[in-house]
Parts: C-alpha cells; sequence; structure tokens
C-alpha cells in the first residue's frame, strides 16, 4: 500500500495526535461547549458520534443527521477540524455534505465486510482521511481487509485506531488491550498511522491515562479520547469520558519516549538479542528432530502418539524448573504447550507416512 498522511493542515505531527470530543452528540449546548473546552486546550480535532451502534435496543442510538450541524458550528466557532464515524452510504452522503473533515467506521462495522465495502464505494473518488477501529473480535486479517478495501476505491488517507477486543468476561478492561495484534498491523502496514482508543479499551476514565502511556511506550502516532462537558450526565459511555480539563491534564503528564535507537548500549544488547534468538531456534530444531525419531520409534513399535502421564510430567517438572529461573509459569506453560503441539503434529506426519 503507497499511503499518504493523515495530517490536516495545521495539525501539529508530532506524537501523539489528539482527537477528542464527546462518545455521542447529545445537544448543541453539550456539543459546544465540550469543543469550546477542547479547542482552549488545544485540540485540533473534534469526534463525535452522529450515529451509535448500541448493543441492544431502547439505548440512546445517536442524534442522527440533525447533529451535524452543530459540528459544523464547531469548525465555524472554534476552527478544530470534526470527526465522527459511518457505518452506511446515506452516513457517509450526509457526513460529507456537512462538510466533515474526518470520518472512523466503528468496531462493529468493521467486522461487516458488506459494510465496509458499502462505505468503501461511496468513498470513490472522494480525498478523506479515514480512520478505521479494530473489529470487535481479534481478527487481523479482517481489519487489513477492511484497509484494502477502502485502499481499492482510491482512499489513500488512512488511519488504524485500536480500540480493544469484546471477551465473554469482563475484567479490568472493557474490551482486552491483546496489544500484539496493532503491534503486528504495524509490522505489515509500516506507513499506517495507529491511534489507540483508551476510552473504549478501558470503559472507565481511571484506565485513559496508563493506557495512553502504553500506546506511547509502544510508539502509537496517536490518541483518540473520549471528552464530554458533564460525563457523569453523558447519553452514552459515561463512566470512560473525562473533562477537557482532565484530559489535558492527562496529556500533560505523558512521557513521549524517542522512536530512534540512538544508544550504543542498545545495539550491543539488541546484538545479543539476536544471538540468543539464534540459540534459542537451534535448540527447538534439534528438539524437534529428537521428537521426530521418537515418532519412528512409536511407529515401529505400534504406541499411540499421545502418552499424556508423560506429558504432564514434562509440564509440571518444566514449569518449576521455570520458576527457579525467574520465568512466569504461565509463559512457561505456553511455550511448552505450543512446542508439544508441534511435537504432536510432526509425529503424525510420520505416523502418516
Ligand atoms: C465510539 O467511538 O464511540 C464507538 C462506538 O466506538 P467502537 O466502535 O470502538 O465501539
Ligand atoms: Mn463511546
Amino acid at each position: 500500500m503507497e499511503l499518504e498522511s493523515i495530517i490536516l493542515p495545521g495539525v501539529d505531527a508530532q506524537r501523539p495526535i489528539v482527537i477528542a470530543g464527546p462518545c455521542s452528540a447529545e445537544s448543541e449546548e453539550q456539543v459546544l461547549e465540550t469543543a469550546r473546552g477542547l479547542a482552549a486546550k488545544g485540540i485540533k480535532i473534534f469526534r463525535a458520534g452522529i450515529w451509535k451502534p448500541r448493543t441492544k435496543p431502547g439505548g440512546f442510538e445517536g442524534i442522527g443527521a440533525g447533529g451535524l450541524a452543530w459540528l459544523k458550528k464547531v469548525k465555524e466557532e472554534t476552527g478544530m477540524y470534526v470527526s465522527t464515524e459511518v457505518a452506511t452510504k446515506d452516513h457517509v452522503f450526509e457526513a460529507l455534505k456537512a462538510g466533515i473533515d474526518m470520518l472512523w467506521i466503528g468496531a462493529r462495522t468493521t467486522v461487516n465486510p458488506f459494510a465496509v465495502q458499502e462505505i468503501a464505494d461511496a468513498l470513490k473518488g472522494v480525498d478523506i482521511p479515514v480512520l478505521i477501529k479494530n473489529p470487535v473480535n481479534p481478527d487481523l486479517e479482517l481489519w487489513m481487509g477492511a484497509f484494502e478495501r477502502l485502499y481499492n476505491a482510491g482512499i489513500r488517507r488512512l488511519g488504524a485506531i485500536h480500540r480493544g477486543f469484546s471477551s465473554y468476561d469482563k475484567k479490568i478492561y472493557r474490551n482486552l488491550p491483546l496489544w500484539h495484534i496493532p503491534i503486528e498491523l504495524r509490522r505489515r502496514l509500516p506507513e499506517l498511522p495507529i491511534f489507540c482508543d483508551p476510552s473504549h479499551i478501558g470503559g472507565k476514565w481511571e484506565l485513559v491515562a496508563p493506557l495512553s502511556q502504553q500506546a506511547m511506550d509502544l510508539s502509537f502516532d496517536g490518541l483518540i479520547i473520549e471528552s464530554h462537558c458533564n460525563p457523569e450526565c453523558a447519553w452514552s459511555d459515561a463512566s470512560q469520558q473525562i473533562t477537557p480539563d482532565v484530559l489535558d491534564y492527562v496529556l500533560n503528564l505523558l512521557v513521549i519516549r524517542d522512536t530512534v535507537q540512538t544508544t550504543e548500549n542498545l545495539s550491543e544488547l539488541r546484538r545479543q538479542i539476536d544471538q540468543v534468538d539464534e540459540q534459542v531456534l537451534e535448540l527447538l530444531a534439534k528438539r524437534m528432530r529428537i521428537s521426530k525419531e521418537i515418532g519412528v520409534y512409536k511407529k515401529e513399535h505400534n504406541m499411540p502418539i499421545l502418552q499424556s502421564p508423560r506429558y504432564s510430567e514434562i509440564l509440571k517438572k518444566r514449569s518449576k524448573m521455570g520458576e527457579q529461573m525467574e520465568l512466569s509459569p504461565e509463559f512457561v506453560k505456553v511455550i511448552l504447550q505450543e512446542i508439544h503441539e508441534e511435537s504432536v503434529r510432526q509425529q503424525m506426519i510420520i505416523m502418516n507416512q
């Protein structure tokens, strides 16, 4: 993909690029009061949901196209760029007609290739930045597919929003961060700017600051944060919104570490890591060779591949061994399970030969 910058004129390209505003546009007063507060803190890109995909009927499903006029007012009065979520071609037409500067595709829309394609078709020939939230399920290919659909429609100013992934049991987070997924996205599409949405990952305003810091430490380009002039009274996502003042406080506390490797020491440590990785791979290859030999033996002696007492014993002994080496038991367990699975796969190949 050959992408173009999503940075709008006048917006500082330095990390983090910040998009802020309420979950939903509720009234003209709420939109303008929030926007004024954010503009006073130097925020340049305003967000507000006009059409809200809600889990259950009966909740506030967004003010609808009428609210676009309020975003127009935000633009005129504060000079901020305005952005909103689109989920259908009608949303796209309405948003473009109202002069919205940036669009995003929500997590519940990214999961549906028909919906993404409809949006892509509606955007053909339009030059507007589009951010795509990860699908609610942890499926990187589906996320990639959405970028491809928009790209094939000619959209070159693309960005990603990492908003976390749904899970059955909710513990600390509303949506699990699963950071390795946006990290893999970065590896596959290095030019694609990635925003973190700490509001929807955390689901609680207290988590906005630590999640934002984590995103910065992982070299994310920007943050999209829900901010409301009166969070407790918000019509949607009340528990995760922060006032413009609190947002400003959070942003000022962020430590932005340099993304470029500069020190000699780091190069030396990385050289050591490269060497150790090579040794780890050599040892794994050796282990697989032995495992295959065992496979041949089992085949010749008519033995089954899986010997579960042996497997349980390995897991127990190695976890203990790992602990003595200051490795976490969960980590050791995951690694051993993967290795064991691969050994079984290899032995099955031998059995079927
Ligand atoms: C939102 O940004 O308000 C929103 C609906 O988010 P998501 O699509 O991530 O749930
Ligand atoms: Mn929201």
